[in-house]
């Protein structure tokens, strides 16, 4: 069988200092009604009652006397109603013979009456004897209402029920406002064994138990240090007045890290928090805190660490600071490698390829056409006559015109296509994946616009004409990309030999012209 208690209502916790009140007070109250049950030092009504009952009761008798001697039974029983109409606490009223009998009434005698032992009156009952000269021929009865308090009401309204309660209350919250003014200045730190508490001091860290109202009941020797600023001991203080740790929390005391800890019962861990010194500095900390619980399940208290961090977080900035300051030296190493081997790798003059970095780039393409299948083509272009621009106009012109011509067939390369400054007005096109056809398409747009343009962009020298002839071979069988650029330099040869500005086709015949 399993059970479960579940607690519909709980009563409020109460603190040290309502506790000790309480006790107090209740000894107090305690003390009281030994004291009236030993001294009597309220004073009992009982007797002025009883005497003033037995007045009344002896008055009523002997008017009853005179009254049965000189009239009949009903004007006594007349009488006797106005008595019990006069008198407030007279319920009822009867004569009764020595037989028992009763010879007049007056109220619900029967109901109210209780017939006493031996005829003795009490409180509430009062038997007078009749007498007849020595004779006693009867009784006269008299019911009062009850003498004491018959209701919650009555009860309260007693005095000395007002002086008891007023007394326990009023000891208990005078007993626990004082208490929790002297639980303020009493330091609970002493309760502490002296190692344990040489134990938290030697912590580097700041270590605070807080009880559930917000009071520092324990700080170590960090703690004192950061906060006794103004001597004060914070240790029975609430945290909200230790004025350097108040600023630096949120304004509601229940959203401070340990109060939440305390109330979700659970561990709060790395709240970060900024304290702000008197001389502007700032103390960064870490606040892990711990509910510590009690068997039946509340927080009674918690235990709060503070790791000071603003060493760990200045180092922590400046390494930041150092890696970006790194990544950006290794970045501009990384483009100015990169521009070493772009110009390792390019003509100066042209932007193409140099020789190396073209033989470099050929071969993989070469060994696919090869071994893949792929077909593979190569245009060697070389400019027309190009001595004479320098003899003409000078070595600055002929640069002009090599540049204006390399741009021209920049313009003309696909990507995958590569170009490179053969030789000195040499250029050597390789092109994968195309055939012959479409090379010699490509070769002789860039013919037209040499032709066409390539003239009048040459800064330095007016009405120049710039041509250039174009060889173009497949590859087919070759051994070597050597022999493919062979074949499309004799193909370039006879392009020269028929007369310049214009494209040739390799064939085998041109084996026997140019060898
Ligand atoms: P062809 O039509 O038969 O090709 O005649 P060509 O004058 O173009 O041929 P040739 O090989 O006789 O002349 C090439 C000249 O190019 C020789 C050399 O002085 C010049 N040259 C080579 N490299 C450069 C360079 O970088 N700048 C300049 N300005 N001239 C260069
Ligand atoms: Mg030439
Ligand atoms: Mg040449």
């Amino acid at each position: 069988m399993q059970l479960t208690h579940n607690r519909v209502f709980r009563l409020p916790r109460l603190g040290p200092a309502e506790r000790v009140g309480l006790g107090l007070a209740a000894i107090i109250v305690s003390c009281i009604l030994i004291l009236d049950f030993a001294f009597n030092i309220f004073p009992d009504k009982t007797d002025g009652v009883r005497e003033q009952r037995a007045r009344v009761s002896e008055q009523l008798a002997t008017q009853a006397s005179v009254l049965l001697e000189t009239t009949a039974s009903d004007a006594l029983n007349v009488a006797m109603s106005r008595w019990i109409l006069n008198e407030d606490d007279v319920l009822s009223v009867a004569v009764r013979g020595e037989d028992g009998r009763i010879v007049a009434q007056a109220g619900a005698h029967q109901q109210h009456w209780r017939p006493t032992k031996g005829g003795a009156s009490t409180l509430q009952h009062v038997n007078v004897p009749l007498m007849q000269g020595d004779r006693r021929w009867g009784w006269f009865e008299v019911s009062f209402s009850p003498a004491g308090p018959t209701s919650i009401g009555q009860w309260l309204t007693q005095p000395w029920f007002i002086v008891v309660l007023t007394l326990g209350l009023g000891g208990f919250v005078l007993f626990s406002l004082y208490l929790r003014r002297v639980f303020d200045y009493l330091d609970p730190q002493a309760v502490l064994p002296d190692r344990i508490r040489a134990a938290f001091d030697a912590f580097s860290e700041g270590v605070m138990v807080i009880d559930p109202s917000g009071r520092v009941i324990l700080a170590n020797a960090t703690i004192r240090e950061w906060f006794n600023k103004d001597g004060a001991n914070i240790v029975g203080r609430p945290v909200r007045k230790i004025e350097l740790l108040n600023s630096a929390l949120p304004a509601r005391t229940e959203d401070h890290p340990w109060m939440r800890a305390i109330n979700q019962r659970s561990p709060v861990r790395g709240e970060y928090i900024e304290l702000e010194e008197m001389d502007g500095t700032l103390r960064k900390l870490t606040v892990n805190c711990s509910p510590v619980m009690d068997p039946d399940g509340g927080a009674r208290g918690c235990i709060t660490t503070f790791s000071d961090i603003t060493e760990i977080e200045s180092l922590n900035r400046q390494l930041v600071d150092a890696l970006e300051e790194l990544k950006a030296a290794r970045e501009e190493t990384e483009a100015r490698n990169k521009a070493l081997r772009d110009m390792a790798m390019h003509d100066v003059l042209t932007g193409g390829l140099n020789r190396r970095a073209f033989f470099e780039a050929v071969e993989p393409a070469f060994q696919a056409a090869r071994h893949g299948g792929q077909r593979l083509t190569c245009i060697m272009v070389d400019v027309d006559h190009f001595k004479s621009f320098n003899d003409r106009f000078g070595h600055a012109v002929g640069d002009q015109v090599l540049k204006v011509v390399a741009q021209i067939l920049h313009g003309g390369v696909r990507s995958g296509d590569v170009l490179c400054r053969y030789g000195g007005e040499e250029f050597c096109m390789l092109m994968p994946q195309s055939g012959m056809d479409e090379a010699e398409r490509v070769a002789e747009r860039l013919r037209a616009a040499i032709e066409s343009t390539a003239g009048k962009s040459v800064r330095g020298a007016q009405g120049v004409q710039v041509t250039a002839s174009f060889g173009i071979a497949e590859f087919d069988k070759h051994e070597n990309y050597e022999d493919l650029i062979k074949d499309a330099d004799r193909a370039l040869y006879v392009a020269k030999d028929e007369g310049r500005n214009r494209v040739k086709r390799y064939d085998s015949s041109m084996d026997a012209v140019t060898a």
